[in-house]
């Protein structure tokens, strides 16, 4: 999970944190790949102007069966709790798009002014169509124009499978695409991505709750009129949650409602994939920042099983000059060694030095912009074209080690040890309806 400026606030303070990327859940990529999605709807692969038939034709839309829902508006976020509705960016700057579905959907404006209805599978050709417009099927309009998919049917965009609604926003010369979705149906189509479904049913539960409360807790501080998440590192990867898998259904469905507090609020549940035996405090990526007992890190005696907890990499020099240089040291760089650790071994801070000067670098930001697994170091060293490192873990290691949870999941452990274990002093609640 990680982040973007466009969400300011303290969502944003807190996920510069762990740098942008660790905002949350690792960027790793599951063990298992998911199986592509498959496509529904039209077979034709080209981008064909809809102009469905049967639109206009159609019942008015006060008599319809399965009438549009009321969109929530911009600057509110949505109903409380469990039900919450989630507004997921699933892609900005787009010029042309094609959205297909499986059954029938209703297209409207929000405000309801235009609107219509196509009862069978097919697709629908979006674009911008100047002066501010969206044009969706036969409709145009300078306003947001929502695809509804009325109950059973899925939209398919890019070969993902969505369940809820996609919103296209006309931007200035292009527009972005935005779903509005169940926050249960929205875990659906994180945890696949950000752990495998193959692990045990415990490790997917914790992940459950872990991913549950962190997106409540990011919809606390939302700033973007048009969204809340993104779908991609910034908060967590999401690929659409209507291509179900049975063992994370199962795992989002058993802690429905659940979420994790520290003195009664929600708090930002920080994952990674692999701590290196040993997660750290919040605390040691930003000394400014406060800590809390749940992130202020936690033992893992189950993590070494995976090929992740340690790691050799070799790192070409040019990324290396590229991070220092973007971040104003000048020359060419001679060494990088670490300046400052935790007590865990993992180091905070970087010493770079050029043939102009030196200077002290935040590992977690080096470690974003060179793709470094982990700052968990135990060698760092530059010899030529190249910086050898070599180390323990995978990514920025505040919070739930997912390795460690699946290795406790194997071990027999329940969920809430999980959780208990990665969060201490967290306590495992139920939101009210
Ligand atoms: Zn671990």
């Amino acid at each position: 999970m990680k982040m973007q400026k466009s969400f300011l606030g303290t969502l944003f303070v807190s996920a510069v944190l762990l740098g942008t990327s660790c905002a949350v859940p690792s960027a790793r990529k599951t063990q298992t790949t998911a199986p592509a999605t498959k496509t529904v709807g039209v077979s034709s692969p080209e981008l064909v102007d809809v102009e469905p038939p049967s639109v206009l034709a159609e019942l008015p839309t006060d008599v319809q069966p399965d009438p549009p829902s009321p969109v929530p508006a911009a600057d509110q976020p949505a109903v409380d709790h469990a039900l919450k509705t989630v507004r997921v960016l699933l892609a900005d700057n787009q010029s042309s798009a094609k959205i297909e579905h499986s059954g029938r959907i209703y297209v409207y404006t929000q405000n309801l002014d235009k609107t219509y209805k196509v009862s069978s599978a097919g697709a629908l050709s979006v674009r911008f169509a100047g002066n501010g417009r969206v044009q969706v099927g036969s409709l145009k309009s300078e306003k947001p124009i929502i695809i509804e998919p009325a109950k059973d049917t899925l939209l398919t965009w890019n070969n993902n499978l969505y369940a809820g609604k996609i919103v296209v926003v006309p931007a200035q010369h292009t527009f972005i695409l935005v779903e509005h979705v169940d926050l249960e149906n929205y875990l659906y189509g994180v945890l696949p991505y950000e752990m495998s479904y193959s692990w045990p049913l415990e490790a997917l539960k914790a992940q459950a709750v872990a991913a549950r409360t962190y997106t409540l807790r990011t919809l606390e501080n939302v700033k973007n009129q048009h969204f809340d998440l993104y779908s991609d590192v910034r908060s967590q990867m999401y690929k659409g949650g209507g291509k179900q898998y049975p063992s994370v259904k199962q795992a989002v469905d058993a802690t429905k409602s659940k979420v994790l507090t520290y003195n009664d609020k929600l708090f930002y549940t920080y994952y990674h994939g692999n701590c290196g035996g040993g997660t750290d405090d919040v605390k040691s990526w930003n000394h400014g920042s406060k800590t809390i007992k749940p992130l202020s890190g936690a033992s893992c005696a189950y993590d070494k099983h995976s090929k992740s907890y340690s790691f050799k990499q070799d790192i070409p020099y040019a990324k290396v000059s590229t991070f220092v240089h973007n971040a104003g040291l000048a020359g060419s760089v001679k060494s990088v060694g670490v300046a400052q650790r935790t007590s865990t071994g993992r180091a905070t801070l970087l010493t770079v030095r050029t043939n102009k000067g030196h200077k002290n670098f935040s590992c977690n930001k080096f470690r974003l912009a060179t793709g470094l697994r982990s700052c968990k170091l135990t060698k760092l060293q530059l010899s030529g074209s190249t910086l050898h490192a070599a180390g323990h873990g995978y990514g920025h290691g505040i919070g739930m080690c997912q390795d460690g949870a699946n290795g406790m999941a194997k071990a027999g452990k329940t969920y809430e040890q999980i959780l208990a274990n990665y969060y201490p002093g967290s306590k495992l609640t139920t939101l009210k309806k």
